[in-house]
């Protein structure tokens, strides 16, 4: 729910339109059966409410679909693999989001791969260098052991964000550089 919220908006108007779906329905059923623009009302700090009130409506229906009952503690007693192919199902969620929500929220061991963290494994050479974020995703999902997946996610990322930038990677600077591929390319610009 929180992946849904917090698209194109700051994680603070997230919070508050979380807040306020939360104050405003009583269990998630009633968001599921809720009238759109009733949603859209109670998530519009956020942002996109029409947007998010058809996606996150959508999920919670499709989950209740395959079975899973919409409450808090529902998800604990199934499987990795049997969450992750409800996620993937459900409309709008791709694999990034799948796992972002099995690793953040359940605390299940998955692997996203967003932009930062698909830009500095290939300029690292941990995937070949037309891997996709997909296929990225799929190697660090099956090389990476349970209990490293949430630290090299989150030191990835910021890696990517504070040194393996897009534009202007900081080499000189980086801890990786005499392990890095590209250190001959990146140095000589
Ligand atoms: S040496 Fe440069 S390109 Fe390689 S990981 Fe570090 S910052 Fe990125």
């Amino acid at each position: 729910m929180l992946t849904v919220l917090s698209q194109h908006t700051s994680d603070t108007n997230r919070d508050r339109a979380y807040a306020d779906l939360r104050r405003r329905f009583a269990t998630w059923d009633e968001v599921a059966d809720a009238p759109l623009p009733a949603l859209a009302r109670a998530i519009r700090r956020g942002g996109l409410g029409p947007t998010k009130a058809v996606r996150i409506r959508a999920m919670l229906r499709g989950i209740r679909d395959s079975g899973v009952p919409l409450d808090e503690h529902a998800f604990t007693a199934v499987p990795d693999q049997d969450l992750w192919d409800t996620l993937v199902a459900l409309p709008g969620v791709g694999p990034k989001t799948a796992a972002c929500v099995l690793l953040f929220s359940l605390d299940r061991p998955y692997f996203p791969v967003d932009t930062h963290v698909h830009r500095v494994a290939i300029r690292l050479g941990l995937v070949p260098p037309r891997s996709d974020a997909v296929a990225t995703q799929a190697a660090f999902q099956d090389s990476v052991s349970d209990d490293q997946m949430y630290p090299l996610h989150m030191n990835l990322i910021r890696h990517g964000r504070e040194v393996c930038t897009a534009q202007r990677p900081r080499c000189s600077e980086c801890v990786l550089r005499d392990l890095c591929p590209r250190i001959g390319v990146t140095s000589s610009r």
